[in-house]
C-alpha cells in the first residue's frame, strides 16, 4: 500500500480496508499528515487529531471482530454548518466562535453509525451565505488549483479539501449552488439531493426552504456510497421525507455490469437554450459540449429545451433567501449562546452590540434586506412577488421535464476567479444564475467535472439535474460518464 493511502478515491480506500492492505489507523495518520502540510489553504476550521486517530484504532479492531459496517474506518470532514459533539460548530462566523453543540446533526450521526471517522470541520462563508468562501471569518480557502484563486463557496473548504487529496469525501450544503459550484471550481464531483431528502436537524439553518445537505467527493460513485448512508426520513426534520432511499451504489454497479458500451441508451438530455446564451465564458461552453458529446457516445440524446425564467431566479433567490435568513438569524442575540458584546447599557443595547461585532458584512446585508423584503409595506411587493415566481420556475421546470430525463449545463458562467476580483456582492450573486433555478425548484443536482478550460487550464464542472427523487438518474448518467472518462481523475498540479 503506497505511503500516502489518503490519496485514493473513497471506493479504493474502502476496498483496502477491507481487503486488510490498510488500517484505518494509517490512513487516517495520512489524511492528517496531509491536512498538516495543506494548512496553507485554509480547508479546515478544526482538525480533531486524537478523536480520529481513537476512532480509527476502535474501527480497526471493530473490523478485527467481524464488524463489516459500509464506512467503516473511513476519514471524512464535515463542513462546518453541521454541528458536531465534541468539535466546534461555527458556520464561519465569528459570533459562534468556540460554540460547542450538544449534539450531532442527524446526517452526521448517520454517517459515524456508519463507521465513518470524522477527522474535522471545513471552512465555509459565514452561515453558508457566498460563493467564493472569502466570507469566513475563519479566512479564505485557496484553491488547490490555483492559490490565487477562490475555491467557490459555500461549501469551499470541503472542496478543497477532497481536490487535494486530504480527505476522500466531505460533507457540504447547498441552498443556492454551494456543493455544486465548489465541486465545479474544484475540479471534483458533488451532489445535492432533492429538496427533504437529507434531514437537516442539527445544519445551522440559512434558507429553511432551500437548505439542503449533500456530497463532495472525488467520483459520483463516492457520493452515491456517502448518499446512501446520510439520506432518509427523520422525524427531528418536519420537512425530511417519506422516502425508501434506494442503494445507489448497486444501481450503479448493474450499469457497469450492462453489455455495450451504450449505457445511457434511451436517456432524453434537455439543453436549456438560456443557459448557454450570453454571460457563458468560451472555455466554460467549449467544455460543457465536449462533456455532452461523450453522453451521446454513451447512447443518450440531446434535445434543446428552455428555460424562460432563468434570468428570475437570480431576484427571486436573494429575496426568498435573505427574507428566510433574516428570521432564522434573529436567533443569534448573545443571550442563549453564540457571541456576547462585552459592554450594553440595556438589553436593546447588549441585543445589537452582539450581532453588530458577531456578524460579517455579508450577512448583515442579508439580514437587511431580508428584514425590508418582509416588512410590512414591502411584503407583498417583494416577499410575495418572489415567491410566485419561484412557483413559476418551478413550472418551468415540469414543463421541460415532459420531454426529457435530464437537464445538463453549466454551473458556473465561468471558472474560478482571482480571490478579491468580485469584491461587488452583485457580481457574486449574478455568477450563481445556473445553480439557482434548481434550487428554487428543490430539484436533485450534481456538478461533475468537464475537463479544464482551455484559457485558463481551471477546472469547468457540467451541472445536471433531475426531476424530484431522481437521484438514481442523475448518478447513473455521472457514473457513466465517469466510467469513460478522466476528468474525474485529473488533480492539481501542485499536489
Ligand atoms: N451563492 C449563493 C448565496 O450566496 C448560494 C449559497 C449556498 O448555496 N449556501 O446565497
Amino acid at each position: 500500500m503506497s505511503a500516502d493511502p489518503a490519496l485514493l478515491d473513497l471506493r479504493a480506500q474502502r476496498d483496502a480496508l477491507a481487503a486488510g492492505q490498510l488500517s484505518s489507523v494509517e490512513l487516517v495518520q495520512s489524511s492528517l499528515r496531509r491536512i498538516d502540510a495543506a494548512s496553507g489553504l485554509g480547508a479546515f476550521v478544526h482538525v480533531a487529531a486524537d478523536a480520529a486517530l481513537a476512532a480509527a484504532r476502535a474501527a480497526d479492531a471493530a473490523r478485527a471482530a467481524g464488524d463489516a459496517r459500509a464506512l467503516l474506518g473511513l476519514p471524512l470532514a464535515h463542513k462546518d454548518v453541521f454541528v458536531t459533539r465534541g468539535m466546534p460548530s461555527t458556520a464561519g462566523s465569528k459570533m459562534l466562535a468556540g460554540y460547542m453543540s450538544p449534539f450531532d446533526a442527524t446526517i452526521v450521526q448517520r454517517l459515524a453509525a456508519a463507521g465513518a471517522v470524522a477527522v474535522g470541520k471545513t471552512n465555509m462563508d459565514e452561515f453558508a451565505m457566498g460563493s467564493s468562501n472569502e466570507n469566513s471569518a475563519f479566512g479564505a480557502v485557496a484553491n488547490p488549483w490555483d492559490r490565487a484563486a477562490i475555491p467557490g463557496g459555500s461549501s469551499g473548504g470541503s472542496a478543497a479539501a477532497v481536490a487535494a487529496r486530504l480527505v476522500a469525501a466531505a460533507t457540504g450544503s447547498d441552498t443556492g449552488g454551494s456543493i455544486r459550484q465548489p465541486a465545479a471550481m474544484c475540479g471534483i464531483s458533488g451532489i445535492k439531493p432533492t429538496y427533504g431528502l437529507c434531514s437537516r436537524f442539527g445544519m445551522i439553518a440559512f434558507a429553511s426552504s432551500l437548505d439542503q445537505a449533500g456530497v463532495l467527493a472525488r467520483s459520483a460513485w463516492d457520493c452515491a456510497l456517502l448518499l446512501q448512508h446520510m439520506a432518509g426520513h427523520d422525524a427531528q426534520d418536519s420537512t425530511s421525507v417519506q422516502q425508501a432511499i434506494p442503494r445507489y451504489t448497486d444501481a450503479l454497479d448493474a450499469l457497469d455490469a450492462l453489455p455495450g458500451q451504450r449505457p445511457l441508451a434511451g436517456v432524453r438530455i434537455g439543453l436549456p437554450r438560456e443557459w448557454f446564451a450570453d454571460g457563458l465564458a468560451d472555455e466554460v461552453a467549449r467544455a460543457v459540449r465536449g462533456a455532452l458529446a461523450q453522453f451521446e457516445a454513451l447512447g443518450a440524446t440531446l434535445r434543446d429545451i428552455t428555460l424562460p425564467r432563468t434570468e428570475l431566479a437570480i431576484p427571486a433567490y436573494y429575496i426568498v433567501a435573505p427574507a428566510e435568513a433574516s428570521s432564522n438569524l434573529s436567533r443569534y442575540d448573545g443571550v442563549r449562546y453564540g457571541h456576547r458584546a462585552a459592554d450594553g447599557a440595556e438589553l436593546a443595547e447588549m441585543y445589537s452590540n452582539s450581532r453588530a461585532e458577531g456578524f460579517g458584512p455579508e450577512v448583515k446585508r442579508r439580514i437587511l434586506i431580508g428584514t425590508y423584503v418582509l416588512s410590512h409595506g414591502y411584503y407583498d411587493a417583494y416577499y410575495l412577488q418572489a415567491q410566485k415566481i419561484r412557483r413559476l420556475i418551478a413550472d418551468d421546470f415540469a414543463a421541460a421535464f415532459a420531454g426529457c430525463d435530464l437537464i445538463a449545463g453549466p454551473v458556473s458562467p465561468t471558472v474560478a476567479w482571482k480571490r478579491g476580483d468580485k469584491a461587488d456582492p452583485l457580481a457574486n450573486y449574478l455568477a450563481d444564475i445556473y445553480t439557482l433555478p434548481g434550487s428554487l425548484a428543490g430539484l436533485p443536482g450534481m456538478s461533475v467535472p468537464a475537463g479544464l478550460g482551455a484559457a485558463s487550464g481551471l477546472p469547468v464542472g457540467l451541472q445536471l439535474l433531475a426531476p424530484h427523487f431522481g437521484e438514481q438518474r442523475l448518478l447513473e448518467a455521472a457514473h457513466a460518464l465517469q466510467r469513460a472518462t478522466d476528468w474525474h481523475r485529473l488533480a492539481p498540479p501542485t499536489l
